[in-house]
């Protein structure tokens, strides 16, 4: 197979610095474009002797000029903490970074695929989420900046198939989780672990009856990688997730089963506009990609505990 240039926007991120990863394993040659907001050097420290492998330090909101076959838009932090942190930034980034890159596909006939997010279906009324259901999105509220800025980024990019026939691919993440995630990230698999390995309380927000569906990061990029190789002409969006559904209170629980701690639950207020349930209808992406998750959260989550017990103690 020919060797792909591709620029993986958010690269040096959690999800990306795995993308990354497989695209040099698959032998490509790969440009990860990141400003370092919450991705970090070491997420790639171990691909920067590839000869096939370039960093380049760089915001999205900055015009972007690199030679390309395919672009994988991922920069835009992801956590609820880091996104609301600049959200006039964190807007920013998702319109102009999608306007930068989509201009750049645009120019290069390179192939687009934007990581968009189940944040676009906001506290869903409908259950489990389909594709073709708009959602229930709050277009003020304190989440806005993310969900709102992802929904825009999905208009642009169908604008821009639509008027100007670029090749684009719209995933849309559930909630994601696996190595190289921040011990500060914020979010909640990351947050139980850590506090369960340093036997500090677990932090449940609202009563812990709310669901998320989580998926393993290895799984992820191999959806990603389907999405990017699909045939012309399918689009998307179609969502990539594992279907298990848990409450946090049930994730807390077996977070501090697997790890043997002696942690306690705090249960902590309830942020703002948190969605009460969501959990990916898979249909399309098992009919288009043949793809669906194959590790369950059981040993997604010990590869993880595996994973953070070496960055907490080391
Ligand atoms: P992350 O915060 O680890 O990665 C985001 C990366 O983008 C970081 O490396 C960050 O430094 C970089 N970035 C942020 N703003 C930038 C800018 N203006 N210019 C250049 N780089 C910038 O988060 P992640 O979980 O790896 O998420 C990656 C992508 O996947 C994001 O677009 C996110 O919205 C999407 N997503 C993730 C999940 C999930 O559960 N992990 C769910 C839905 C969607
Ligand atoms: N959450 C929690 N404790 C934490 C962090 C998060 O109970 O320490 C909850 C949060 O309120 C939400 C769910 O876990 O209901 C998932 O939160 P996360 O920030 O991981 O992702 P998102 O809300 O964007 O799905």
């Amino acid at each position: 197979m020919k060797r792909q240039r591709i620029l993986v926007t958010g690269g040096a991120g959690f999800i990306g610095s795995h993308l990354c990863e497989k695209l040099l394993e698959n032998g490509n040659d790969v440009v990860c474009m990141d400003n370092l907001f919450t991705g970090r050097k070491d997420n790639i420290r171990h691909l920067m002797d590839n000869p096939y492998f370039e960093f380049i330090r760089q915001d999205v909101l900055e015009d972007v000029y690199v030679e390309c076959d395919q672009i994988y838009n991922l920069a835009c932090p992801a956590s609820p903490i880091h996104y609301q942190y600049d959200p006039i930034k964190t807007g920013k980034t998702s319109v102009i970074g999608a306007l930068h890159t989509l201009g750049l596909a645009k120019r290069c006939n390179a192939r687009i695929l934007q990581a968009s997010t189940s944040e676009v279906y906001g506290d869903p009324q409908v259950h489990p989420q389909p594709e073709t259901y708009f959602g229930s999105v709050n277009p003020n509220g304190v989440r806005s900046c993310y969900d709102e800025g992802k929904r825009m980024a999905e208009t642009l990019f169908f604008d821009y198939y639509r008027q100007h026939g670029v090749d684009i691919k719209v995933i849309r993440i559930f909630n994601t989780y696996g190595s190289r995630m921040r011990c500060d990230d914020g979010r909640v698999v990351s947050n139980f672990i850590v506090q369960a390995l340093k036997n500090e309380d677990i932090t449940i927000y609202g009563d812990g009856m709310q669901t998320r569906s989580f998926c393993h990061v290895e799984d992820l990029v191999k959806g990603m990688l389907l999405m990017m190789d699909s045939r012309n002409g399918f689009t998307g969006p179609v969502n990539l997730g594992n279907p298990e559904e848990f409450t946090m209170l049930e994730l807390a629980e077996r977070v501090i089963r697997l790890t043997g701690s002696h942690s306690k639950i705090r249960y902590m207020p309830l942020p703002k506009d948190d969605p009460k349930q969501r959990k990916p209808d898979i249909h399309l992406a098992k009919k288009e990609l043949g793809w669906q998750p194959e590790i369950s959260l059981e040993e997604g989550l010990k590869k993880t505990i595996d994973y953070f017990q070496k960055v907490v103690f080391d």
